[in-house]
């Protein structure tokens, strides 16, 4: 067999692990088309460690290096549901990580950006989106102050157990000025399990925000490099 009829046997079957996914997907309570859609779009096999590509389509978070994980396909259309994603929005994914999470919203027609704090794990990512044509603007950096020079943003998504919400974040969220405000998707917890919150920007007061809770998720840890030096 040539090396190119391998990789179509290998695309086809990857193909067909994709949709079933997707079923299993809908099957676990995700609604939104737009999401199963972008989910049915994205190569995850890519984004794996090689030596756990056969398990790229089951639904689980796996092994990515540097003790971090790419996150469950549901947790991540679970939380892409609740960013309520419109083409051309402006989100800003906390925890970079495999760079799933961030494919599945350029799939969306999201605008991307996105915070990592371990440079190698950024670098390797980086050129893998590269290479998928995934246009994602990417830095190194602690997440839970947000990134700045882009905001506002129409969501961001925490992809990291964080034990409180971070300020920085709730204030680069959109204004509502006669549309929908922006809206921050977070786990909310200790090390056991977190709270899945979505916090929507109601006014442009510091407390003009509308809290809703989810289910529970485990999650790895959101580092605030300022309290921690691991
Ligand atoms: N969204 C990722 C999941 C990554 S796991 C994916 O789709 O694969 C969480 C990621 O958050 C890890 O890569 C971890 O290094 C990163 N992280 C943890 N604390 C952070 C912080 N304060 N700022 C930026 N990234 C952080």
């Amino acid at each position: 067999m040539s090396p190119s009829s391998h990789n179509d046997k290998d695309a086809r079957q990857f193909r067909r692990r994709r949709e079933r996914l997707v079923q299993q997907l809908r099957d676990r309570g995700i609604q939104d088309e737009r999401v199963l859609a972008a989910v049915d779009a994205v190569p995850r096999h890519e984004f794996v460690d090689p030596a756990f590509r056969s398990r790229a389509y089951s639904d689980e978070a796996l092994p990515i290096g540097m003790d971090q994980t790419i996150s469950q396909p549901f947790t991540v259309a679970y939380q892409t549901s609740l960013l309520e994603v419109e083409p051309h929005d402006r989100i800003l994914e906390i925890g970079t990580g495999s760079g799933y999470q961030a494919a599945v919203l350029c799939e969306m027609e999201a605008r991307v950006f996105s915070v990592e704090r371990h440079e190698a794990l950024l670098d390797r990512t980086r050129s893998l989106l590269d290479d998928l044509g995934y246009n994602v603007r990417t830095t190194r950096g602690d997440g839970t102050k947000g990134w700045l020079a882009f905001a506002p943003y129409d969501g961001i998504v925490v992809t990291a157990a964080a034990p409180d919400i971070p300020d920085a974040l709730l204030r680069q969220l959109r204004e509502p000025n006669g549309t929908r405000g922006g809206r921050l998707v977070i786990p909310v917890g200790g090390p056991d399990g977190q709270t899945m919150t979505r916090l929507v920007r109601s006014g442009d007061g510091p407390h003009d925000y509308n809290r809703e809770e989810f289910h529970n998720f485990r999650f790895v840890p959101l580092v605030d490099e300022e309290n921690d030096d691991s």
